[in-house]
């Protein structure tokens, strides 16, 4: 039996390197597998936003807006808030038994997100167990197989070690290990050349972005700083703006004949920012205007979201029982 779990964080509306990274990949699998969900992680989310709990309810909607309007269809995906699921907090919290602290301190996207966040010693606790609330996520429905970002294989090894570490000590396979299905693009630069693209970091284009929003977008973005006049040789590596072309140009060979020039001078950075707008627009106009079509009828995603939870217990509550029986909670 192979099931997909994927899931995004209610933090902001979802970007262009969700699509590369993790959505273009669900899209295309859809339907191939046993059973497919994808959560809409409020729980997490409120780890690092707790102060400012609107913010993420206002934003379940808005990613279930995106995934409709890439095309994640209801018949063949289960969507599911994780907050409706409570069995995977009681999950959370006996898993977090087979973790040691020094574990979680390791993880290396965890650490980056405290640096980026300034956190400190000032770290909430649940912001740092939030690896051990993925590990649930993915038990829960004994899923398989994850399409995910590079940004989460520390998440992926985590499970996998909990799992072992449960199955191991009571001799018995009461888990299952995961893998990931990782993307061609497997992280997308922010517009800044900085980290990479984020909904909390201002530097993203977003899936719902006007096409005047793109272009000035596009327009801000960092090139070459040493490559001045339009004559001068310039660097493709590390160029945010051709791995944008590279990541999202249908026309590959294109793109080459387009890298060899750029290198050896004579081609300006207006002529390839301007071509790299076109193609965004190309490819977010159809799930702009689908989205827009879509927030209409806002009823309708919840009562989604609330039939796919009710299912979604179900399984977790499954899964739950045979976490307790092991724990010898079974009163
Ligand atoms: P936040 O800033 O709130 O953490 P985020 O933009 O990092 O938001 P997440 O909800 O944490 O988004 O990530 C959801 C999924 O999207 C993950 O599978 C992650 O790997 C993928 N993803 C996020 N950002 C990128 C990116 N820049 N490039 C490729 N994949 C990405
Ligand atoms: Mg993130």
């Amino acid at each position: 039996m192979d099931v997909v779990l994927t899931g995004d964080r209610p933090t902001g509306k979802l970007h262009i390197g969700h699509y590369v990274g993790s959505l273009r990949k669900r899209v295309e699998i859809q339907g191939q597998f046993d059973e497919s969900f994808i959560m809409i992680a409020d729980t997490q989310a409120l780890t690092d936003h707790a102060l400012t709990p609107q913010k993420v309810r206002e934003n379940v909607l808005e990613v279930m807006l995106d995934y409709l309007a890439v095309g994640l269809k209801p018949d063949l995906n289960r969507f599911f808030i994780q907050s409706l699921v409570p069995e995977l907090a009681e999950l959370t919290m006996y898993y977090m038994n087979f973790v040691t602290l020094s574990r979680l301190m390791r993880n290396p996207t965890v650490k980056s997100e405290m640096q980026q966040k300034g956190y400190g010693q000032q770290i909430p606790a649940g912001f740092l167990c939030y690896p051990v609330s993925q590990a649930a996520d993915i038990t829960a429905f004994k899923a398989n197989l994850i399409p995910v970002g590079d940004d989460q294989l520390p998440m992926i090894e985590q499970t996998n070690e909990i799992v072992r570490r449960i199955n191991h000590h009571f001799d018995k396979a009461v888990l299952c290990e995961c893998k990931p299905l990782l993307s061609k693009v497997q992280r997308l630069p922010g517009i800044d050349g900085k980290g990479k693209m984020s909904k909390s970091l201002g530097n993203a284009i977003f899936l719902s972005d006007s096409n005047d929003e793109i272009r000035k977008k596009v327009m801000q973005m960092y090139t070459d700083p040493k490559h001045i006049r339009v004559e001068d040789p310039g660097h493709v590596e590390g160029n945010v703006v051709f791995m944008y072309l590279d990541a999202f140009d249908p026309q590959v060979d294109e793109v080459e004949v387009l890298k060899e020039d750029y290198r050896r001078g004579g081609l300006g950075d207006v002529v390839i920012k301007k071509r790299l707008i076109q193609v965004l627009v190309d490819i977010i106009t159809p799930i702009r205007e689908e989205r827009l079509r879509l927030e209409k009828n806002k009823q309708e995603l919840l009562s989604l979201l609330k039939d796919g939870s009710v299912y979604a217990r179900h399984i977790a509550a499954d899964t739950l029982k045979q976490v307790r029986d092991v724990l010898e909670i079974n009163y």
